[in-house]
């Protein structure tokens, strides 16, 4: 037999390293330490469910395991072959039997390209990354491509940046490896700061070598020898992880001088940010793993030009990279296949709010909203009823029900007021009130404004003002007024993208629930 545990963050803080340890001393003591290998992975997905196990030959899937049911399952499953019912996903158990974790409604339609490693292998050891075709994408690059070769496999692949602008990834290479100078950099936004987003997080703690190798085909292809992730300190397991990954990738010749035998030299450091969400826009982020302290500059000039420490620089975050080696494998034809016209191959959310199954999922772009809450999400619980869902975070907006059968895909969401974003996908019900969703975005972006520009550092606490005075009962129909104007003179005239896209949610609630602003001013006329 062979165990898979969980050790993401979801089921890390649900008890699954206690189980892990459990799970290997009720083993040894039932004489089956040469028989059964436990493995820690990265997250399934199902964060709802955890802690969470797998074991085969079975593909047997166990949830909210407790570390009191470890002794029954060493002696009922593993002992005597018996499945110990109670313990069951319920979405598993059919009338026939037991179906298979990729039949259940969770798992069916999803596509996993940027997770397809994440809760498959054990993120500590880069043999198994190796095993499923690790690395084999930038040996590929090394000895069969050329750098422009590679840019155009990611042009014609219409691959766009997943941290949320949805810039053409190969565009940016391209740029890049135009500009001639005696260092570039290729950089990792792993700064992910959204509330209720942990896409990145899960592929950092899952699969960390697939974005090392991204980095180094990104380096051969623009001309740089040096990379740099930036990672959220508060992300300890991706931290921890990544730097196994860079230590086992330099012992394997993958990280540093002459890789695969060529004269192409790459490697990478690791820089941890503090926890301001501003560092996560680029030019911020360069700012900040210069040693100065975290503050957007303008653009032009952009990073392909120059960027950090005034060299031509890419950066493109960590669900980007982890798309990439799959693309040189399969080529561009296989991405471009999956997808709407402008928005190729998948799009990786994290479910949460009031939805059935919070946790990660990773959906091929044009799939409905409708499918994702209801079908993959489990629908919302408690019998109540949808009302929308906020995605793209701080940045975004709220998609009402009249949208739920809109694909999802860059333009569309942007068509109708909100944005991809990063990825967090946050479902309300009937019970919310969306001016106080409205509040709490903008409490965020208040508490995160840099200061450097005043349109964002005092527009947005003028707005927050108001909000607060409609909320507690005192505004009238003129503040909201003031409110929208605000919004666009902040839009229009901030100096960095944490500015422009913090009216976001309080214009997207303005455009689809007004009756619920007006609601709570309506007393006042
Ligand atoms: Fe700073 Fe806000 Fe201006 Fe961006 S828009 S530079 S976060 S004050």
């Amino acid at each position: 037999s062979h165990i898979l545990v969980c050790g993401g963050t979801g089921c890390t803080s649900s008890g699954s390293q206690q189980i892990l340890n459990a799970l290997q001393t009720e083993i040894e003591k039932a004489g089956l330490k040469e028989e059964v290998a436990v493995v820690q992975t990265g997250c399934h997905g199902l964060c709802a469910l955890g802690p969470i196990m797998l074991i085969y030959p079975e593909g047997t899937f166990y949830s909210m395991v407790n570390v009191d049911d470890i002794p029954e399952i060493v002696t009922e499953h593993l002992l005597k072959g018996r499945i110990v019912k109670r313990l069951l996903y319920n979405e598993t158990v059919t009338e026939d039997g037991i179906k298979s974790l990729n039949e259940t409604d969770f798992y069916k339609k999803q596509h996993r390209i940027a997770l397809r490693n994440c809760g498959v292998i054990n993120p500590e050891n880069i043999d198994e990354y190796i095993g499923t075709r690790g690395y084999e994408a930038l040996g590929k690059v090394l000895t069969e491509m050329t750098p422009d070769d590679v840019i155009q496999v990611l042009l014609d692949s219409g691959l766009r940046g997943r941290g949320g602008g949805g810039f053409p990834t190969g565009l940016k290479w391209k740029l890049a490896k135009g500009n001639d100078a005696d260092q570039k950099y290729v950089c990792c936004n792993a700064d992910e700061g959204d509330p209720g987003a942990f896409m990145d997080r899960s592929v950092l703690e899952g699969d960390p070598h697939v974005v090392l190798e991204a980095m180094a085909i990104a380096g051969y292809a623009i001309g740089a020898t040096q990379g740099y992730i930036y990672v959220r300190a508060e992300y300890p397991i991706a931290v921890a992880r990544l730097e196994i990954a860079i230590k086992q990738a330099r012992e394997y010749g993958l990280l540093g001088n002459n890789i695969f035998g060529t004269d192409f030299s790459f490697d990478v450091g690791l820089r941890l940010g503090a926890g301001a969400f501003v560092c996560g826009e680029e030019t911020a982020l360069m700012t900040s793993i210069e040693g100065n302290r975290g503050e957007p500059r303008p653009r032009p000039p952009f990073p392909a030009q120059k960027g950090l420490f005034q060299k031509p620089t890419i950066l493109n975050n960590v669900e980007t990279y982890a798309n990439i080696p799959q693309i040189i494998l399969n080529g561009s034809e296989w991405f471009a296949s999956m997808g709407t016209e402008k928005s190729k191959g998948t799009k990786v959310f994290a479910l949460g709010g009031k939805i059935k199954n919070t946790g990660l999922v990773e959906i091929p772009m044009g799939t409905t909203l409708r499918e994702v809450v209801e079908q993959i999400g489990g629908g919302i619980p408690n019998g109540k009823k949808f009302k929308a869902a906020q995605t793209g975070g701080p940045s975004g907006g709220c998609i009402p029900v009249e949208h739920f059968d809109i694909p999802i895909d860059y333009d569309n969401l942007i068509s109708i007021g909100s944005m991809m974003g990063s990825g967090g996908l946050i479902v309300m019900d009937e019970d919310n009130c969306m001016v106080d969703i409205a509040k709490f975005f903008l409490e965020f972006t208040v508490d995160e404004s840099c200061g450097k520009c005043t349109p964002c550092r005092i527009g947005t606490k003028r707005m927050l003002e108001i909000l607060e005075k409609i909320t507690k009962g005192n505004g009238t129909l003129e503040d909201l007024d003031k409110l929208e104007e605000l919004c666009y003179y902040i839009k229009d005239n901030s100096l960095c993208g944490l500015g422009q896209t913090a009216p976001n949610p309080v214009l997207s609630t303005l455009r689809y629930f007004r009756d619920e602003y007006v609601a709570h001013v309506v007393d006042k006329k």
